[in-house]
């Protein structure tokens, strides 16, 4: 047995690999072009977008695109700009995606994350969902409008961007050195999610019309730093100790833009009772009761707990430094994600409500997302950041790109229903929100919930047949907004 074992698996490798080779021959050109972009390690830190932006560059250029490669202060750093100019009687339309990819748990994958695998009806590999996938969509939209030379009514921009997972010189450095390149009408970035049920069908398509942003807040308790001999009843540990109990049994208050509002009425059209009734009591109801019963219901869904209200996250924990010295201080750095309009002093004001303690103060963090230490010159990049993400309001809910995407939407999925969202994470389309320009998000594929959880986790994959639609709909979009 051992030996017939042996050699069928001396016969198997080679035509597994026949199969994988054909597979990955035989798919369609968005798929090829995702495999190609995912075997450039993109992994930020420390990024190496620069290395995408010359492949890209052997991709548009010879298409007749206008390419500018903006380097950044970090070597090796870049964002690429591909133009396809029309006669310019309406203001161009930009897509964007982020070429940067967060890091990998190599021995957690069955397969190599940076190998571009094609097999079993998937594209594998890091940032196969997010975002490489949505960036190699919108780069094959664009190429196929450039093959078909179609006259177009305004330019079409594409942007491969740096430091969206991390860094410094993301969209809004790249917006306030080379604003000219990126200014536009309107434009498409990742967001929303066409999300498809237990048998395969496309239940809804969500457009992100806003994002979340994040607050990180500072719980500092004090006490009287002594010998760990002679224990006080006021130790800065166990201060902060109950201030963290008494947060961690509290919970915000749903608040619903129009957009979640009508979000969650969506999903009630989509269901099946009880959910139906919760979905539209959430969205609806004036009954606290009802409300908070729905509150309960929907929240077990993590994602849907978090779209519907400020969230709150502890993070680090800092104190003492050793064993026979009490420490005078403890510290916790908290993560809040909040809806548009949330101020940090709304949000200081409601924590020290829950805390009700003197001995803790509350205040907003400066400076670093990690335990790292940052320049001056960083800290005040990173304040601007937190700044124009939250300047950035919500996008309507009109205007002609809305709505052929909402109309290409109902056309390509017949049997899914349409609604605006609200991003639950933040996303680098702030540096055009803040400005006034409008943005909507769509990861241009359908997608399970199950394929969805390995999104920054592992064995990332995207259907080969969901870049194909998500193909046919963001080139008919962009054909319905630009074309002549
Ligand atoms: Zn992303």
């Amino acid at each position: 047995m051992r030996l017939l074992g042996a050699i069928l698996s001396i016969c198997a490798v080679p035509v597994a690999r026949l199969h994988a080779a054909d597979a990955a021959k035989d798919a369609p050109e968005v798929a090829r072009l995702l495999a190609d972009v995912i075997r450039i390690d993109t992994s930020n830190p420390p990024g190496n977008e620069g290395k995408l932006a010359e492949f890209l560059k052997t991709k548009f250029k010879p298409l007749g695109f206008e390419i500018d490669i903006i380097a950044t202060p970090q070597e090796g750093k870049a964002h690429f700009i591909a133009r396809l100019r029309g006669d310019g009687s309406k203001k161009p339309v930009l897509l964007a995606g982020h070429a940067d990819v967060v890091g990998v748990e190599r021995e957690k994958w069955s397969v190599d994350p940076f190998a571009g695998l094609i097999k079993d009806g998937y594209v594998w590999g890091r940032g196969a969902i997010d975002f490489k996938g949505g960036l190699a969509v919108f780069a094959q939209a664009v190429i196929d409008i450039a093959k078909q030379k179609r006259p177009l009514a305004r330019d079409i921009i594409f942007l491969s961007e740096a430091d969206e997972e991390g860094g410094l010189y993301g969209t809004r450095y790249l917006a306030e050195t080379a604003w000219d390149k990126i200014d536009c009408e309107f434009a498409l970035n990742e967001g929303g999610w066409i999300i498809k049920d237990a048998t395969g069908k496309v239940q809804y398509v969500s457009i992100s019309t806003a994002d979340k942003s994040g607050i990180t807040l500072l719980l500092t308790a004090r006490g009287t730093s002594t010998h760990s001999s002679m224990p006080r009843p006021d130790n800065a540990i166990y201060t902060l100790a109950r201030a963290l109990a008494k947060l961690s049994s509290y919970e915000t208050k749903p608040k619903l833009t129009d957009s979640t509002r009508e979000f969650f009425l969506t999903l009630s059209e989509t269901s099946t009772e009880p959910m139906r009734t919760h979905f539209r009591n959430l969205a609806t109801s004036h009954d606290p009761k009802l409300v908070a019963a729905a509150d309960k219901a929907i929240s077990e869904n993590t994602l849907l707990h978090a779209i519907m209200r400020n969230t709150i996250a502890p993070v680090l924990l800092n104190a003492g430094f050793r064993t026979n010295v009490i420490p005078g201080s403890a510290q916790a750095t908290i993560n809040f994600r909040i809806i548009p309009g949330t101020t940090p002093e709304e949000l200081i004001q409601e924590v020290k409500g829950v805390i009700n303690d003197p001995r803790v103060e509350v205040t907003q963090a400066q400076g670093s997302s990690t335990r790292a230490p940052l320049t001056t010159e960083q800290q005040k990049a990173m304040e601007a950041l937190r700044q124009s993400a939250r300047r950035a309001g919500e996008s309507p809910k009109s205007g002609a790109l809305y709505e052929a995407l909402v109309r290409q939407a109902k056309l390509t999925y017949p049997e899914a229903k349409v609604t605006p969202y609200l991003f639950q994470a933040g996303t680098d389309a702030a540096a055009w929100r803040s400005r006034g320009v409008p943005v909507y998000g769509i990861y241009p594929y359908p997608i399970s919930a199950q394929d969805l959880e390995r999104m920054h986790g592992n064995d990332e994959r995207v259907p080969v047949a969901s870049l194909e639609s998500g193909l046919k709909l963001i080139t008919n979009t962009l054909l319905e907004v630009a074309a002549k």
